[in-house]
């Protein structure tokens, strides 16, 4: 495949380039090789790309609901129909299992793009009757120019995540994906104009984080959406207060995963798979804090170490294989010093733990156990396959215990006590729970986090009020009365 793009910026409906920008090289994580060269933006392109935003987005805002979600349900369709070279883009790109990019990426971002755009004409204000036959309406109108800023573990879908209810709703967008993960948000962008939209509407710009600050202190800009870590999320949302931009956060986690002695054993296992090691980790919904009820710790455990037999690590572009590198050396370095940690602070290494002797960012999926709260491993967010195992003996502990961080982005309950289930889910801390699964986000159901895990909601018809205001329009059917 061709994974060279034949630009590194879209802008205006076209690709552009800027070589006096630095290089940015594309490495597949499966070899290590440089897959792509593309250049950062320079300021001149960061300009180019706000000016095309800003000049499309009054017209794009006075078309109808319907003529747009059109734009974004053709979009959808093209996605759908280009998943497979699509997905395998994406495996290049992130080093993630084809057989899960087939499944989880292109198809969210057309869910994305279906949804918002059916919505499209259903977005209307409300009618207030007052007295003496006065009246308000309210219009909901676009922000203006949003800027979305990417993480690299889901580029595509959090192109798509942003783009569909930021246009829905007639702002325009300039997305700057991050540097690690640059190539599929450019096909996202193609497709957007293949699909109708206008020239400008949509726009990608590459850069390390220096461009994302760039773009969110320009005034022409309305409104910024980042996905990341929580220290880049202060650093955006300090400066977009700067300029009183509106903000959607979508932030780290350490979420945990509460399984009592009544749960599914192989439910809850599959759970616990799914919430650390999908993505070799690289999930920010992760149940990476797996706290087990006593009575049916030694059960999990060994069951645990007997599915972990089943990972295929290797090409991630064989369908086969459902383990994949993780997305570079820098963070296949971060994820080893935390296992060094949780070794050295005294938890139990019952699985994986080593570097595979191979070539690619491979790291072998790991658990601890007998993992206490205190412990690093236990406390920050690792963002690779290592799960740590805590033990517990009552409910309200392990609400307790589980609450017990600065993060608030997940939680799940694994129980077959239906009370219990909703009594966990009320308590929980997180802004997205599951009961007996994990790791779910369909487009239809509000995401995102509580406390220092984001601000706002991605997904369902509340991101609607992300990415649009009411104006009120107060009228008069009387005369006017002033006391002189
Ligand atoms: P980072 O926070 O390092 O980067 C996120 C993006 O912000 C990148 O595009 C980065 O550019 C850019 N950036 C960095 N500094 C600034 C700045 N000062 N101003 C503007 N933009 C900036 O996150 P990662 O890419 O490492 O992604 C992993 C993180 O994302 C994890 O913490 C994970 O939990 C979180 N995440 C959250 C999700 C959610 O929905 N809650 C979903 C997925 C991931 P560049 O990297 O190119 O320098």
């Amino acid at each position: 495949m061709q994974t060279q793009p034949k630009a590194s910026h879209f802008i205006d409906g076209q690709h552009v380039e800027d070589t006096a920008g630095e290089v940015i090289d594309v490495i597949y994580p499966y070899t290590g090789e440089v897959i792509a060269t593309l250049h950062s933006a320079t300021p001149a392109i960061v300009d180019m790309a706000l000016a095309a935003a800003k000049g499309a987005q009054a017209a794009w805002a006075a078309m109808t609901g319907v003529e747009r979600g059109r734009v974004l349900r053709r979009a959808a369709d093209i996605m759908r129909e280009r998943n497979h070279d699509l997905s395998v883009l994406e495996t290049y790109d992130t080093g993630k299992p084809y057989q899960e990019t087939s499944v989880a990426d292109a198809t969210s971002g057309a869910d994305a793009f279906e949804y918002f755009g059916g919505l499209a004409g259903a977005l209307t204000g409300e009618h207030i009757p007052l007295a003496g036959g006065d009246f308000v309406y309210t219009r909901r109108e676009a922000l203006g120019v949003c800027v979305g800023i990417g993480a690299w573990n889901y580029p595509t879908q959090i192109a798509c995540w942003k783009a569909a209810p930021a246009l829905t709703c007639g702002n325009t967008m300039v997305f700057k994906p991050s540097e690690t993960t640059p190539l599929s948000a450019l096909k996202v962008a193609e497709i957007l104009i293949e699909a109708g939209a206008p020239k400008g509407v949509f726009n990608v710009v590459q850069g390390l984080g220096a461009v994302g600050a760039s773009l969110i202190g320009d005034p022409r800009v309305a409104k910024v959406s980042l996905t990341g870590s929580v220290p880049t999320g202060k650093k955006v949302y300090a400066a977009a207060a700067a300029g009183l931009r509106h903000v959607t956060m979508e932030l780290g986690g350490k979420s945990p995963i509460v399984i009592f002695d009544d749960a599914d054993l192989e439910c809850a296992v599959s759970g616990a798979i799914l919430g650390n090691f999908y993505s070799s980790g690289q999930v920010c919904s992760n149940g990476t804090r797996v706290f087990v009820q006593k009575g049916i710790k030694d059960a999990f455990l060994k069951r645990l170490g007997e599915r972990l037999q089943n990972v295929i690590m290797g090409d991630p572009q064989d369908p086969d294989v459902n383990f994949g590198p993780m997305v570079s050396a820098a963070q296949r370095k971060i994820v080893q010093d935390y296992i060094k940690k949780g070794v050295v602070e005294g938890a139990r290494l019952v699985a994986g733990g080593q570097t595979p002797d191979r070539d690619g960012f491979f790291i072998e999926p790991t658990v601890f156990a007998d993992v206490t709260d205190d412990m690093t491993i236990a406390r920050e967010e690792i963002f690779g396959p290592v799960m740590c195992v805590l033990d517990f003996e009552d409910e309200a502990e392990a609400l307790k215990r589980a609450n017990a961080t600065e993060f608030g982005l997940a939680a799940s309950v694994f129980t077959k006590d239906l009370t219990r289930a909703h009594r966990m889910s009320a308590g929980f801390e997180a802004g997205t729970c599951y009961i007996n699964t994990h790791n779910l986000a369909p487009v239809e159901a509000p995401f995102g986090g509580s406390k220092l895990s984001g601000v706002g909601r991605e997904n369902s018809k509340l991101a609607i009020n992300h990415y649009s205001e009411m104006k009120t329009v107060y009228v008069a059917m009387n005369d006017v009365e002033a006391p002189f």
